[in-house]
């Protein structure tokens, strides 16, 4: 079965084609700068293709992709009839939907409803689907959503504790993402631990957008994301947590607009909005080795999130068995691990330095032998996630 996996952003589309019976790649790239000029990333087997193009719409935009799958120096198929299903990643599924959907008119309005909910996303998202349907008439689109894996959360987790109505017109709760991810993960580490039963585990994705999810016997019973990607950890440019009195404050004290105050949040917080300098990790790592104090500052302020976050989840799965990294930072940052990890002990989790300073690629276990509860490294494949999903509706339907 080959499925092609499209992740569509405002101005950006990511894709993958993928074998998930396999777990075999054949292609993958972004299209970047859609609606502005355009260039297509394009990665098959270890070779690298830039291709630049004139990319007015996101129909440009997979027309190019679905023609450098098929022709000229990127060709993996003969033809785009060889392709089997569609995967698209959702951000938003609100509380419509609890597991993947083939796309039908009905699907495609019922995404197109909970807009007010993910209002860049999810029109890229159907776009996407629109687009495939148009280009590949006879070929199944299934939508994959970031949301699903936390619509197991109980509703004491899930609701704000604001007047009960928001909530009935507005379906104002916590809906949480990165879905696929925590799902992959905490199911890695599921296979990873001695026992098979009681599981108890708590996920840390940690990119450019950061979440951290309690897994109960593999379904997810709270997460760090809320309405919306801005609540919880602080990540790239997303704030996190901030009191709503701040909010108000700001608004009233610089006469900021709704918008206004939502690109403050979302594209100007976070490490960026802490260093004054850039959103990366990495970057802010050497500014703090250079003696930048506001670097430093980010580093401990992400740091201690994710370990408030992830003490707090312990309580709420009354202890742990693994404790999971991942992401481009928790793959990747031994310091940032080695921070959240210290002084845990209590809680059982013993991390071993040694074990997590080795460079490695893949899932591993960095925690001491003696450590009663597990941590581990567990690169992320959210991609598997939607191909295998994809597969797995289309077959049975
Ligand atoms: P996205 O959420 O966009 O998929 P990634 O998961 O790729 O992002 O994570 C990007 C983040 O990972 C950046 O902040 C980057 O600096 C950080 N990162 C990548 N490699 C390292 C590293 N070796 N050490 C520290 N941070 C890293």
């Amino acid at each position: 079965m080959l499925v092609f996996i499209l992740n569509a952003g405002s101005s950006s589309l990511k894709y993958q084609l993928m074998n998930p019976v396999i777990k075999k790649v054949f292609a993958s790239g972004i299209c970047e700068r859609i609606g502005i000029d355009g260039v297509l990333s394009h990665e098959f087997g270890d070779k690298k293709l830039k291709v630049d193009a004139n990319l007015p719409t996101h129909k440009e935009a997979i027309e190019l992709v679905l023609r450098t799958l098929t022709v000229g120096e990127g060709k993996v198929i003969d033809s785009i009839d060889n392709i089997q299903a569609i995967g698209h990643r959702v951000a938003h599924g609100g509380e419509s939907f609890k597991s993947s959907a083939l796309v039908t008119d009905k699907v495609i309005k019922e995404i197109e409803e909970l807009i007010p909910l993910a209002p860049l996303h999810n029109p890229a998202n159907v776009l996407g689907m629109k687009i495939c349907q148009e280009l590949m008439p006879k070929t199944p689109n299934v939508a994959v959503f970031d949301t699903v894996f936390h619509q197991t959360m109980p509703d004491y987790a899930y609701m704000y504790a604001l007047p009960y109505d928001q909530y009935e017109k507005y379906q104002i709760r916590k809906y949480g993402f990165h879905g696929t991810s925590h799902y992959y993960v905490s199911n890695e580490a599921r296979g990873m631990l001695d026992k098979k039963r009681n599981t108890r585990i708590v996920v840390c994705h940690l990119g450019n957008g950061s979440s951290v999810t309690a897994v109960l016997n593999g379904k997810s019973i709270d997460t760090s994301m809320g309405l919306t990607p801005v609540q919880g950890l602080m990540m790239g440019t997303r704030s996190g947590d901030v009191g709503a009195g701040a909010i108000q404050y700001m608004m009233k004290q610089e006469n900021l607009t709704i918008d206004e105050i939502s690109e403050l949040m979302n594209k100007k917080s976070g490490i960026l909005g802490i260093s004054g300098k850039t959103s990366d990790l990495r970057e802010v790592l050497d500014g703090m080795q250079e003696g930048d104090d506001r670097c430093r500052l980010a580093v401990d302020m992400v740091a201690y999130n994710i370990k408030k976050y992830v003490g707090s989840y312990v309580a709420a799965l009354d202890g742990i068995d693994a404790l999971c990294f991942t992401g481009g930072i928790g793959e990747n940052s031994a310091l940032i691990r080695e921070i959240v990890c210290t002084g845990l002990d209590g809680m059982g989790l013993v991390l071993d330095p040694i074990k997590n300073n080795r460079k490695r690629n893949d899932s591993r276990d960095i925690a001491t032998n003696s450590s009663s509860a597990r941590i581990f490294v567990i690169p992320t494949n959210e991609e598997y996630v939607i191909a295998n999903d994809t597969y797995e509706v289309v077959t049975k339907s």
